[in-house]
């Protein structure tokens, strides 16, 4: 059954010009995009969407870069979503991500590693919740 999950480009990567190669790197992998958008976020909304992380010694670092510039959020779906995305996104330390993988292809530290995506069910639904609304995801 499909699943659904939720992803970010980050900052680093939507500043660099690879929005389009790694939405067709998405695509390819099987994903449809059931919501998109570009926005700037504050640094209290990032703050919010990471609060598992607060106290970590990253976590100041983490919500200031996201709140950096211009980010795209989406939803995605296929079968396996929140698996296959991980697989697709790579390693958290883009030196540890396999070849053809986005965060080896276009991330360059393990702070600035140009995507993100769910870990579980939970989080992708807490995370879809967090940054759209219901109507939106029809
Ligand atoms: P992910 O699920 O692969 O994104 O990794 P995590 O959920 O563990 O961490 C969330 C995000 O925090 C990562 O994507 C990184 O951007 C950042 N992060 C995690 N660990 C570190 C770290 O040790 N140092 C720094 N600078 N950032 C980190």
């Amino acid at each position: 059954m499909a699943q659904r999950t939720f992803s970010i480009i980050k900052p680093d990567a939507v500043r660099k010009g690879f929005t389009a190669a790694i939405l067709a790197d998405i695509e390819r992998a099987g994903f449809q995009i059931v919501a998109i958008k570009k926005q700037s976020i504050s640094k209290e909304q990032a703050q919010g969407f990471y609060a598992v992380h607060a106290g970590k010694p990253f976590f100041e670092g983490l919500c200031a870069f996201m709140s950096s510039g211009p980010l795209v959020l989406m939803v995605l779906e296929k079968e396996n979503a929140i698996a296959d995305l991980r697989r697709v996104m790579g390693a958290t330390n883009p030196a540890n991500a396999e070849e053809g993988t986005i965060r080896k292809k276009y991330a360059e530290s393990i702070g600035q590693n140009a995507i993100h995506g769910s870990d579980a069910e939970e989080t992708a639904a807490f995370e879809t919740g967090y940054w759209f609304a219901g109507y939106e995801l029809i």
